[in-house]
């Protein structure tokens, strides 16, 4: 397995970072998460275009010229023959003394690791997922905010550890004033009497990619979108709830706690959503 650090691609092995890396010792850092179908990469300008607006909200520049990433991706394709993969890129603030303060790390730490996709288990998507409303608090937009896919995940780590105590897939987070954000690793949207909702970016989520396209085809399908505040209640009355992220596109809930959602999994929505996801997804290759 080849991977990128820094300046070079290594053999798995040889991929070491410094104890002193501030990405490890305080998770000062930022990542992407992009797949590729067969070779080519899903809505590869906006992942590219998040991790620089993640960069710049914890004020690190960018340590890779913006034309260079397609070709480094593509070349971490290539060099482990992977066709449906996983891509993570890491930027850490980089190696150097103890302290808070950026400017103590001269340099920042780029890795990039590629994989053969891991699918989820296909029952999952005929079953659906159940859900459990975690105690743990999505992180205040003032404080951390949920726009910058930030190497300290503790926040979204407590909570799903919440949600499998519970014997749950994922746990949906609330933000401070008890309204829906998203789960751990994916946003959640759901249908109520033919209207699509999901929370808005102002609850304090991050503005997922999937959740943009799945948008973005029910706009263009004639369906009503409400972008909005939701309580745990109007999620458990849902016709219908799905998650969305990178590596599992469209996903379906069958329960949240002990309430079951809709009568058919997936439900119709759901169903033409996945379609249109499908018969698109050639536009959103790269
Ligand atoms: N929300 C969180 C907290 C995530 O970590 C992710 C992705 O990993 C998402 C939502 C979904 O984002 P995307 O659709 O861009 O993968």
């Amino acid at each position: 397995m080849w991977i990128y650090v820094n300046d070079r691609f290594v053999r798995k092995e040889e991929a070491r970072i410094s104890v002193f890396d501030h990405g490890f010792l305080y998770g000062d850092g930022i990542y992407e998460t992009l797949r590729a179908y067969k070779g080519r990469i899903f809505m590869l300008r906006h992942h590219l275009a998040r991790l620089r607006r993640s960069a710049g909200l914890i004020g690190l520049d960018m340590p890779i010229a913006e034309s260079d990433w397609p070709a480094l991706l593509q070349e971490t394709l290539e060099r482990n023959a992977l066709s449906d993969a996983y891509l993570r890129i890491t930027i850490s603030r980089g190696e150097g003394a103890i302290g808070l303060d950026p400017r103590l790390c001269p340099r920042p730490t780029v890795v990039i690791i590629g994989l053969p996709l891991q699918s989820y288990p296909p029952q999952l998507f005929q079953d659906g997922v159940s859900l459990t409303v975690v105690s743990v608090r999505r992180n205040l937009t003032s404080a951390l905010s949920p726009q910058i896919k930030s190497l300290n995940f503790l926040n979204n780590i407590l909570a799903k550890q919440e949600a499998t105590q519970q014997g749950a897939f994922d746990g949906v987070m609330l933000n401070h004033q008890g309204h829906v954000t998203e789960c751990t690793t994916s946003n959640i949207l759901f249908a109520k009497d033919q209207c699509l909702c999901t929370p808005s970016v102002e609850c304090g989520i991050l503005d997922g990619i999937t959740r943009e396209i799945v948008l973005l085809m029910a706009k263009e399908d004639k369906l009503p979108i409400d972008e909005g505040c939701y309580t745990t209640e109007m999620l458990q009355h849902a016709d219908e709830i799905f998650l969305t992220n990178t590596t599992m596109e469209i996903m379906p809930v069958r329960r949240i706690d002990t309430q079951r959602i809709g009568q058919e999994i997936p439900g119709p929505i759901t169903r033409r959503l996945q379609e249109l996801f499908r018969l698109n997804l050639p536009r959103f290759l790269e």
